[in-house]
């Protein structure tokens, strides 16, 4: 396939410097300096695709040696993977960068009263994000972070009390909101955004929305630690397409991965071809605003090693979340010394279904020729079970679709 660019050369091209920088800077990181030997001369779109793509690890090599530092204001530390022994940081000033967000995205207005429900702390940027965009926008500002089990329901009476219209968080930790208040029969009849950020979205929100919040629409924003916001959708585009920034070039490529080049001249991040593992493609958004929209694809990674053979997680998960009375799965995979020692699928049900759980193994596992094969003399080490909540990261609130574990 051909190389497909977010922005036609004449619109990149004059902005095309911020990445002949972002190169000069990458080649005076030792362990980068060869990747990126002998390209001389002004950055074009054809030269930025024969460029190596930068991976999670090369972007902490290189970001460990240059340790940038914003013009003006704090330089902020956020987490951008490794352990909590030991994060990996990706660096970002005061603003976050929202100003070139709320000039094309506006999802709050003065009037609102919004919270502020991403995890604040633990160094992960996604509340101080919002709370910049929120500060662009004059709105009343409810920083409300993460809350316990416990605790939803006395919230959710203030969130009543004081007429909130706006909420925004991760869709796993929204999905707990509007199950939680839907549950309790707490209504937010004056809730007309939710805002979302750090997963893909999740349908089955909606179901628990239509009834807490009948007059809610999702606003969402695609980015990463790395590269901040790249792109944003509104109520009238699919949720899982988004308009890039016109400061965020995408670019597709090899696999129909996407990679990201940052055309911002104040970004701390070397942002330079970067890949975030998501596949995607370039088309026109059904909401009809023009340019190249950015359709999300979900991740290329998304198949595990089990005993040595692919297990297509998505395709799993997908034929799972059909079965009535399933609101969410995931894939959990039990290790010992590096050994797939058991596979588990954990299911959301709604209130009150009846889920066939025995007959849905026994289908999955004749259906799945991963799972069939890899315990053939073990059946009984694949097993599908409805729980009361889902693994999810205690940090983001963000819930993966698989998670590996060390068990016996
Ligand atoms: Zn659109």
């Amino acid at each position: 396939m051909t190389d497909q660019f977010s922005l036609p050369p004449q619109a990149a091209g004059p902005q095309l410097g911020v990445a002949r920088r972002n190169l000069e800077l990458l080649r005076t990181v030792p362990e980068l300096a060869q990747r990126y030997e002998g390209l001389d001369g002004p950055l074009t779109l054809d030269g930025l695709a024969a460029l190596p793509p930068l991976a999670k690890d090369d972007l902490n090599v290189a970001l460990a040696h240059l340790e940038p530092r914003a013009a003006t204001g704090a330089t902020w530390l956020f987490q951008s993977g490794g352990s909590t022994g030991a994060p990996k940081v990706g660096y970002a000033p005061t603003g976050f960068y929202m100003a070139g967000v709320y000039a094309h995205w506006q999802p709050l207005e003065r009037t609102d009263v919004f919270v502020n429900a991403w995890g604040a702390g633990r160094m992960w940027g996604a509340h101080f994000l919002a709370a910049g965009l929120a500060d662009r926008s004059g709105c009343q500002v409810i920083a409300l972070g993460s809350v316990t089990a416990d605790e939803y329901e006395d919230w959710l009476a203030f969130f009543a009390a004081r007429s909130v219209t706006a909420i925004g968080g991760t869709p796993s930790v929204l999905r707990l909101w509007f199950a939680r208040a839907r549950a309790a029969g707490l209504e937010l009849p004056a809730l007309r955004k939710v805002l979302w950020l750090g997963e893909a979205w999740q349908p089955q929100l909606e179901q628990d929305m239509a009834v807490v919040a009948p007059h809610a629409r999702r606003w969402g924003m695609f980015g990463s630690t790395e590269t901040w916001v790249v792109g944003t959708n509104t109520p009238d585009c699919p949720a899982d397409t988004f308009h890039p920034l016109p400061e965020q070039l995408v670019h597709v490529g090899e696999g129909d991965l996407l990679d990201f080049t940052t055309l911002n001249p104040d970004m701390l991040n070397p942002v330079l071809r970067y890949r975030t593992g998501d596949a995607g493609e370039l088309t026109s958004c059904p909401c009809g605003r023009a340019g190249a929209a950015m359709r999300v694809l979900g991740r290329r990674d998304s198949v595990v090693q089990v005993r040595g053979l692919g297990l297509h997680v998505n395709e799993l998960i997908a034929r799972v979340e059909r079965e009535p009375g399933v609101s969410r799965a995931q894939v959990l995979i039990t290790e010992a010394k590096g050994r797939a020692s058991g596979v588990d699928v954990l299911l959301l049900t709604g209130q009150g279904a009846a889920v066939d759980l025995d007959g849905l193994r026994r289908e999955l596992l004749s259906a799945t020729f991963t799972l069939s094969t890899a315990f053939l003399h073990d059946p009984e080490s694949f097993r599908v079970l409805a729980v009361d909540a889902l693994v999810s990261n205690d940090r983001t609130g963000k819930t993966a679709d698989f998670v590996v574990r060390e068990g016996s």
